[in-house]
């Protein structure tokens, strides 16, 4: 199935905006706002949508709610959907609030793929694995502060190899 209508390409940048209002210190803290899956689903038809949902296949706007408007199917085209479809997150098993948190530690403080693990209970690989993706879907002004960001943590390392090449 082809999708047409394109996600708005700040989607993730839009998300790490809304979270950074919140500046949580920690996985914990952040939790108690966003504590699972629905939370954040909520979170991200809002941004992607506004208030109506509309159908990533052909952009027709009225729609049959699905399982209590976890999904939806377009009154045009027939065709079944949900939020995720066309974005970042589609096909991934890992929970919406884990890549919300990954978004807002990446982006607003800068996070190793070690410590992500760690805070989210998932493997360095899928920790790895979605710090790329997220990489992937910003802008490249973005990517530059976000590494500056990441640097920032290394920075005593870094000025001890310098000490050791200069
Ligand atoms: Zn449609």
């Amino acid at each position: 199935m082809e999708i047409k209508v394109t996600v708005k390409p700040d989607l993730i940048g839009t998300i790490s905006t809304i979270l950074e209002s919140n500046s949580f210190e920690d996985f914990d803290k952040y939790a108690v706002f966003y504590p699972d899956n629905e939370t954040c689903r909520l979170l991200l038809e809002k941004t992607r949508w506004g208030e109506k949902p509309v159908c990533p296949f052909c952009g027709h706007d009225k729609k049959y709610d699905l399982w209590g408007g976890k999904m939806y199917k377009c009154a045009s085209c027939r065709r079944k959907y949900h939020v995720l479809i066309g974005t970042p997150f589609e096909n991934t098993k890992i929970p919406l609030n884990k890549w919300f948190w990954a978004i807002h530690a990446y982006c607003n403080k800068g996070i190793l793929s070690s410590q992500l693990a760690r805070d989210l209970h998932i493997t360095q690989k899928s920790a790895w694995w979605i710090i790329n993706r997220i990489r992937g879907n910003l802008k490249p002004h973005e990517i530059k502060k976000r590494l500056q960001l990441l640097y920032k943590i290394n920075e005593d390392i870094q000025d001890q190899i310098n000490e050791i090449i200069l």
